[in-house]
């Protein structure tokens, strides 16, 4: 008998699940730091408070693939997007195929989708998550 295929249901997070708890780069020291709407707060140099909208940090969790750039809002983000790569069975709510394919995972690229990229996405991904642990 072969093993159960891992299924991945989408939870339908949108974008602004995230809003609040955003990885970004310091823009003083460059080290990771968090963001949300009180602002930026970043543990290793003590900067806090609201930023510009016009000099929003960069997003800490990028990871370069030979298809194109992955990203994430946060470890969250990352874990939904590493557990729809791995999963064999993608489910999907009945709503999904009536246009409303506005969710963090229904937005994601093609190339992040082909299971032929899923050993390099699920390296990229890990390797993100690294970056943070370490950090
Ligand atoms: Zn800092």
């Amino acid at each position: 008998m072969s093993p159960a295929p891992v299924r991945f249901h989408d939870p339908g997070t949108t974008r602004c699940s995230y809003r609040d708890s955003m990885l970004v780069r310091c823009p003083r020291c460059d080290r990771i730091a968090h963001f949300g709407a009180g602002g930026l707060i970043c543990r290793s140099c003590g900067m806090c408070g609201p930023v510009a909208q016009c000099t929003w940090p960069a997003l800490w969790l990028r990871g370069d693939t030979r298809h194109g750039e992955l990203w994430a809002y946060d470890l969250e983000h990352l874990d939904l997007i590493r557990r729809f790569v791995a999963a064999d069975l993608r489910e999907r709510d009945p709503w999904y195929e009536h246009g409303r394919k506005m969710t963090v995972v229904g937005r994601l690229p093609a190339w992040v989708k082909s299971a032929k990229n899923r050993t390099e996405v699920l390296r990229v991904i890990d390797r993100m998550r690294a970056s943070v642990i370490e950090g």
